[in-house]
Parts: C-alpha cells; sequence; structure tokens
C-alpha cells in the first residue's frame, strides 16, 4: 500500500528524525530557516549518493577526472561568469503580512496570495552570500560563497588539462557545497540555502556537442535508475527556448515526482563556449585547448550534468519509502537499493545469553574487518528489531538463535522479501558481500 502522498512529506521528515537521517539545524535554538544536519543514517546514506555518483563518474571512465576547488574564489570569477550582474530572482514583498514571494511564481501580481494585501514592485535580488576576507570590512575585501561548482572547474580547465595530459573529449568532475540565498527555500532539503552539488563539465569539439548532449541525458537518467529510483517517477524534460540561461544552447532537466509535484533533480545544458570565454576575456590568460593534431587552438563546448546530492537523497528516501501489510503484520519499510542503504547488514543475537552474543560478536567483527557498514543490536524483540532495520532501509538482518548453538548455522532475513535462510556462520560475510557485490555493480 503506498502512502497517500500529500501526507508524506510530514512523514518523511518525522521518519528522519525519529530514525536519525536529517535534523532540522540548531534545533536547540528554534532551528535556523531551510538548514538542515544529516544524522548517523543521513550522513551514510548521502556519503553513499556521492560515492554512487563519483563512481559512475569518474572512477568506472578513463574520460573524467575530479577536482576539489575551494568555495572562495577571485570576486572577478563572479562577473566573467555572469553571476554578479545576472544571477537574480524577481522579487515582491507584501506590505501587509511582509511575506517576501518570487514574482515569477505568482499568477496575480497584485495580490498576495496568503493574506490579500498589497504587494510592492517587483525586484531583482541576488542570490550570491557576500562575506569579507580579512580584518577590513571594505568593498575591496568582498568575496562570494560559490553559488555553483562549475566556476572551479572551468578557471581550472588547462590546469587539469595539461596536467592530466587530456583532449577533448573528456570530463572533470566535482562534488562540493554551493549556496545560494533562496527567497523560497523549502520543502524539506529539495531547496536550502547551503547544498551540496554534484557537477561534471565535459570538454568537447564543438561539432560534437548534440551528439555528447544527448548521451549525458540518457545516462544520467539511467543513472537514477540504476540506483534503485523507479522508473515511472522519473522524466527528462527539455527547456523551451524562453527559459534557457544566457548560456546555454540547450537544457534539460531530470524531473522526480515528488509528493510536492515533479521537480528538477538534476540539470543537463549544453553551455556552448560561453564561460571558457569569458574567463579568457576577464583573466587576459587564455583558456583555449591547443590540439596538436591540426596545430590549433579552440575553445572546447561544454556539456553539463549538474546534480545536487541533498535533492537526490531525498529522492531516494521518498521512493523507497513504503507501508505494507494489514494489522498486525503492518510495517513501514525503505526500499533502498542496497548501494545507498546507510546499513547493509544488521547482526542480532535472538537474546543475551546462551553463547548467541559472542557468536554475533564474532560475525559483527568479521563483517566490519571486510569493510561491510553493519550494526549490532541485541535489544528488545526480535521483531521490533527487525522493524527498526526495515526503516533504516537495512536489506540484510543476520540472527543468531538456539539453532546456532546446535549446527553452526545463522539465519540470513532480506528486507524486501523477507525471505529467510540459513547459511554457516562461517560464510555469512561471503554471502552478503557476494549479494552486495551483485547488487552495487
Ligand atoms: P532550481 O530551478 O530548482 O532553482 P537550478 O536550475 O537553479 O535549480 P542548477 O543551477 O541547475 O539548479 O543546479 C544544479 C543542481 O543543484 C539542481 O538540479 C539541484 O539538484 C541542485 N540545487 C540547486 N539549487 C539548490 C538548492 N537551493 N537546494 C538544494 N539543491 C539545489
Amino acid at each position: 500500500m503506498a502512502a497517500p502522498s500529500q501526507d508524506l512529506m510530514s512523514t518523511m521528515v518525522s521518519l528522519c528524525k525519529r530514525r536519525g537521517f536529517i535534523f532540522q539545524s540548531s534545533e536547540i535554538y528554534g532551528g535556523l530557516n531551510s538548514c538542515w544536519d544529516y544524522g548517523p543514517l543521513g550522513v551514510e546514506l548521502k556519503r553513499n549518493v556521492k560515492e554512487a555518483w563519483w563512481r559512475a563518474m569518474v572512477h568506472s571512465r578513463r574520460d573524467i577526472v575530479g577536482l576539489d576547488a575551494s568555495i572562495l574564489m577571485h570576486p572577478k570569477v563572479w562577473e566573467a561568469s555572469g553571476h554578479l550582474a545576472g544571477f537574480t530572482d524577481p522579487l515582491v514583498d507584501c506590505k501587509e503580512c511582509k511575506e517576501r514571494f518570487r514574482a515569477d511564481h505568482l499568477e496575480n501580481l497584485k495580490k498576495c496570495p496568503k493574506c490579500g494585501g498589497q504587494l510592492t514592485e517587483v525586484r531583482k535580488f541576488n542570490l550570491m552570500f557576500k562575506t569579507f576576507m580579512g580584518p577590513v570590512e571594505d568593498a575591496s575585501a568582498t568575496v562570494f560563497m560559490r553559488p555553483e561548482t562549475a566556476q572551479g572547474i572551468f578557471v581550472n580547465f588547462l590546469n587539469v588539462q595539461q596536467a592530466a595530459r587530456l583532449k577533448p573529449p573528456f570530463g572533470i568532475a566535482q562534488i562540493g557545497k554551493s549556496f545560494r540565498n533562496e527567497i523560497t527555500p523549502g520543502n524539506f532539503t529539495y531547496r536550502t540555502r547551503e547544498f551540496e552539488q554534484m557537477e561534471m563539465e565535459f570538454f568537447v569539439p564543438p561539432a560534437e556537442d548534440l551528439r555528447w548532449y544527448n548521451y549525458w541525458k540518457k545516462m544520467r537518467f539511467d543513472w537514477y535508475v540504476s540506483c534503485g529510483i523507479k522508473p515511472e517517477n522519473l522524466r527528462l524534460r527539455d527547456h523551451s527556448k524562453d527559459e534557457l540561461a544566457h548560456y546555454a544552447k540547450a537544457c534539460c532537466d531530470v524531473e522526480y515526482n515528488f509528493p510536492f509535484g515533479w521537480s528538477e533533480l538534476e540539470g543537463i545544458a549544453n553551455r556552448t563556449d560561453f564561460d571558457l570565454r569569458q574567463h579568457t576575456e576577464h583573466s587576459g590568460k587564455s583558456l583555449a585547448f591547443f590540439d596538436e593534431e591540426s596545430k590549433q587552438h579552440y575553445f572546447p563546448y561544454v556539456i553539463e550534468p549538474a546534480a545536487g546530492a541533498d535533492r537526490a537523497a531525498l529522492a531516494f528516501l521518498v521512493d523507497s519509502y513504503a507501508v505494507e501489510g494489514e494489522g498486525k503484520d503492518a510495517r513501514t519499510v525503505l526500499r533502498l537499493h542496497p548501494a545507498i542503504a546507510p546499513i547493509k547488514v544488521a547482526v542480532l543475537p535472538l537474546v543475551k545469553r546462551d553463547g548467541m552474543p559472542e557468536k554475533a560478536e564474532k560475525i559483527f567483527a568479521d563483517l566490519l574487518k571486510n569493510s561491510v557498514r553493519s550494526f549490532y543490536d541485541h535489544t528488545s524483540s526480535i521483531g521490533r528489531r527487525y522493524a527498526r532495520q526495515d526503516e533504516a532501509g537495512t536489506p540484510y538482518c543476520v540472527t543468531i538463535d538456539s539453532q546456532t548453538l546446535a549446527d553452526d548455522t545463522v539465519t540470513i532475513r532480506e528486507r524486501d522479501s523477507r525471505a529467510q535462510y540459513r547459511v554457516a556462520s562461517g560464510a555469512v560475510v561471503a554471502a552478503v558481500t557476494e549479494k552486495l557485490k551483485a547488487a552495487i555493480q
């Protein structure tokens, strides 16, 4: 039975808090609007999302390398990229209730949708966070918190290309924090002011842009499916001409059917040679690539798949959530893909006596030694422990019971089918690592 969608977000928020996925930032002080902290299960889930992305985008390929650029960059970067002049949202305030809205989200620009009060004229609002570098707080010390990770890649284009001896088509990938002073943050972790991006800039000969744009659209859609998202909850949506950013020739969003409607998970854009040319012009240093074969310089075109780690993590949580069964058999389960699940195996001695904890401890230690993210739990009834693991999305439970003492076998219980079967206690690590390997490849 699927959960009714109108309640799903509030159900997710309370499950995330109860189980230690996500807490409100600074909660004891009343929280800080749109800021969230990832708890013990959440931090593992988000790390898994980022690792799955890095594996697909960098480690499994020969044509993409990684980068970790700093958050603070030379202010001229944002002049060149267009963020200082153009990274704005149109904004109106209600003169009565003081609520603030994005003008492009309103149908009626005269009347407040909340209280009916009069709205101000539309104003432009720059989304970049400003701060000062060094002890003097004047205009010459102003720096910005990056609003996207992409610019760190563009300004390093030649450094990376020359150091790694690469030739287009090739890509540079980066995962890191970005900051946007969003006017309307909300929908839990979907739109926040501090978030993590997973971006890759793929540099191609200009004539090959369309081929690579189509290639990355498909690859990125398929990645979400390979990590467990139901294909019927995903779609690709091409931007119309008037939606395109000034630098883009084409753009397409991977959208997810969130409980609050179809919304962007990731954007795939053909940024042309806009960024490399802009930085060349503003810095006075050419970022053109020298092609040894033709002995000519040229500016590659850029295809950019830009995803959000927090939005992806939220989609994985929502998509995996299910309430199953009736009455005594009812359970809440997160059917997370094993690559994404925070804990892979829970080790559960049936009772805290008769040598069961010792057997369980040994299996637990073996799993840890083999780098299988595991959890040991000997509290409360076995039914309650299974329920807790189902709600945490743990794909496998290993139970040590009285039969273990007789024949040295244990039960493996699978989360999704609730199937149970016995294996020799010495074979647990091999059995679960094989299953995980098969699921994760
Ligand atoms: P939106 O239209 O939702 O504001 P965008 O088109 O401005 O997003 P991009 O600039 O394309 O977003 O950024 C790439 C990705 O970074 C987005 O697809 C999203 O996953 C993530 N992202 C962007 N802004 C936020 C935010 N405020 N909170 C969380 N994730 C974000």
